[in-house]
């Protein structure tokens, strides 16, 4: 069974990791699901772990990881640099599993541009202004950066149409079962 590459992208603040972790947890699949983990220069947020959520690097290490090759796909969004490491994604590709990844817009379009066999997912909200609140509600950027991040999401919201499927994220597992779905289609 030759693997499966399923690229997950839509808001910040959407539910997009919960979604995928739902899924990995509690939805029997066809195939076996991992999820890539990416590199970044974001720092850590509370409760994030090294190597399961992220791996958390300097610019220097990140830049290296360019230089090298490292990366499938990478790109900078609000102010800092997010890459997926290719090796990982290719071995479990051969190993007939599907990989999951958790990018933003700029990365989906240059994964769909090498790999146009990927499968990809927009996760949308239910309402707008529910996902500001629930993105100034977590805590974890400044205002600033929430109004960046929300202004991303609405010139992102353009490219809908790019994507394969679509899914709103009204309870969190309908989406993962959805998510699911696809899969095994
Ligand atoms: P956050 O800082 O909220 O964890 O992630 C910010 C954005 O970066 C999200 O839209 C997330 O999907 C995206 N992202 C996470 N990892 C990667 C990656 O490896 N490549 C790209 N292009 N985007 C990523």
């Amino acid at each position: 069974m030759r693997g499966l590459l399923l690229v997950v992208s839509g808001p910040s603040g959407v539910g997009k990791s919960t979604i995928i972790e739902e899924m990995l947890a509690g939805v029997r699949t066809g195939r076996e699901c991992v999820f890539s983990v990416s590199m970044t220069t974001r720092p850590p947020r509370e409760g994030e772990i090294e190597g399961v959520n992220y791996r958390f690097v300097t610019r220097e290490r990140f830049q290296r990881g360019i230089e090298n090759g490292e990366l499938l796909e990478y790109a900078e969004y609000a102010g800092n640099y997010y890459g997926t490491p290719a090796p990982p994604v290719f071995q479990a590709m051969e190993r007939g599993k599907c990989v999951i990844l958790d990018i933003e817009l700029k990365g989906v379009l240059q994964v769909k541009k090498h790999m146009p066999e990927a499968v990809t997912v927009y996760i949308r909200p239910p309402d707008w202004d529910e996902l500001a609140k629930r993105l100034r509600g977590r805590g974890t950027e400044n205002e600033a950066l929430v109004v960046e991040r929300l202004e991303i999401a609405r010139r992102d919201f353009e490219h809908i149409g790019s994507f394969d499927y679509v899914i709103t994220n009204g309870d969190v597992k309908t989406a993962a079962l959805e998510l699911a779905n696809i899969v095994d289609s």
